[in-house]
């Protein structure tokens, strides 16, 4: 059974295989985070366009202050304003942060440094050409790329498309990932469970999970636990990029997901990794396609979806897979767990001080979504490891959209 590591490095070298241009379209800048950039995006001036002040304080020529220099103030500069006020030999002119520094000072002293009375300004030590002045097209020159195709696009990049004007960018479209549940007692959310059936969460977690990892959940709805229901929904999941099902995958008489697979020509990577939970989990490919097949209990199929899925979708978006969001941290409480498999248990990371303190938390077993309300990570249990001890230092898997 290969190790989650493994399992990991199965999708990368077989996705990674597979990964080409992917088809493109405008999006405007407030709806772009998550896409990936399949333009560069140029400067359209220089930045910043002119010599800015990152303090308020006094315009000067550096060599005209010294500590106990007074010079006469003859202005104020805001920003915004054209710096058009010309500095004379011993005047200053009072300035403001990000306003233009006037033609001729070469440095801003901070206001801190000052004393004033009337237009007096008296400056406690001495100045440096160039001090907190950002010099005319330091950043960037006019015409210089930003920010280049295959680049994610999170806020700080969206804020530097904003800032050179480009409001519309041109992304690879989002892979589609088509969700299907499985199971006879699965019904729709919004209808009235009966006694023994249950509402299908898999469905809302994996589409979140989806929207997170930067892809567009396509909703297949559930199929039955009969071989011609699955087959039929299967193939319309085959026609999106990546196709999840959750449940079946497990060794009961009406897990059938392997099996329709299988029928269809699926080739199998791996239908087993040594975790828990998500022991069970499934990949393959399909009329061309990749599939994963994730265990339906529900903290499974969210465990194995950010161990594996998650990286199908970065490589499936054009960029570079995203490494696992691990913490370290020190056990709460002694931990004892079966050994052989890794455990990724349900915990409550909280500061202490300088340290983080991860509490696992009381839960029955993999299909106790109620522990999820109070987690934000999990507990990684090394498969060699039947005790650990409190105060020990563990790595967390942190639920990434709580961090
Ligand atoms: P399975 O992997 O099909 O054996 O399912 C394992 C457990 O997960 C069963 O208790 C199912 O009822 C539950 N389960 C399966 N699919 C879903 C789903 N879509 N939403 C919520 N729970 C599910
Ligand atoms: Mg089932």
């Amino acid at each position: 059974m290969l190790s989650y590591q493994q399992a990991r490095q199965t999708i990368l070298d077989k996705v990674g295989e597979k990964k080409g241009p992917r088809a493109t379209e405008p999006v405007r800048l407030g709806e772009a985070l998550g896409y990936v950039l399949a333009q560069d995006v140029k400067t359209d001036r220089e930045y910043p366009p002119f010599n800015r002040a990152t303090r308020d304080g006094y315009a000067v020529f550096a060599a005209d202050v010294k500590p106990g220099t007074t010079l006469k103030c003859t202005g104020e500069i805001k920003a915004g304003d054209r710096a058009n006020k010309e500095l004379w030999t011993e005047n200053c002119v009072h300035i403001m942060t990000g306003a233009a520094v006037p033609p001729g000072a070469d440095a801003v002293v901070m206001l801190e440094h000052t004393s004033r009375e009337g237009d007096q300004v008296r400056f406690e030590r001495e100045a440096l050409a160039g001090q907190n002045i950002v010099a005319r097209a330091s950043e960037a020159r006019a015409g210089q790329t930003v920010l280049t195709a295959g680049m994610r696009l999170g806020y700080g990049e969206l804020a530097l498309a904003a800032q050179v004007g480009a409001v519309e960018l041109q992304c690879a479209q989002k892979p589609r990932v088509a969700i299907l549940s499985t199971g006879d007692e699965i019904v729709p959310v919004e209808s009235l469970p009966g006694r023994f059936q249950i509402r299908n969460s898999n469905s809302v977690s994996l589409a979140a999970q989806v929207r997170l990892a930067g892809g567009k959940p396509i909703l297949l709805g559930n199929a039955m636990d009969r071989e011609d229901d699955l087959a039929a929904k299967i193939k319309r999941g085959l026609q999106e990029d990546l196709l999840v099902l959750s449940g079946g995958v497990s060794m009961g008489k009406y897990d059938l997901v392997e099996n329709v697979l299988r029928s269809l020509g699926a080739e199998f990577f791996f239908d087993a990794v040594a975790i828990r939970p998500g022991r069970p989990a499934v990949f393959g490919a399909c009329s061309g396609k990749f599939v994963f097949g994730l265990p339906g209990n529900p903290v499974s199929t969210m465990v194995t979806f950010e161990l594996f899925v998650a990286t199908a979708v970065d490589l499936l978006s054009g960029t570079e897979p995203r490494e696992l969001p691990l913490m370290q941290a020190r056990l709460a409480e002694p931990l004892h767990e079966k050994p052989g498999l890794r455990h990724f248990l349900p915990a409550r990371v909280q500061r202490q001080g300088s340290d983080l303190i991860a509490a696992a938390l009381k839960w029955h077993g993999s299909g106790d979504i109620a522990a999820l309300g109070k987690a934000n990570g999990f507990i990684v249990v090394p498969e060699d490891r039947e005790t650990m001890d409190a105060g020990e230092p563990v790595a967390v898997l942190m639920r990434k959209e709580l961090l």
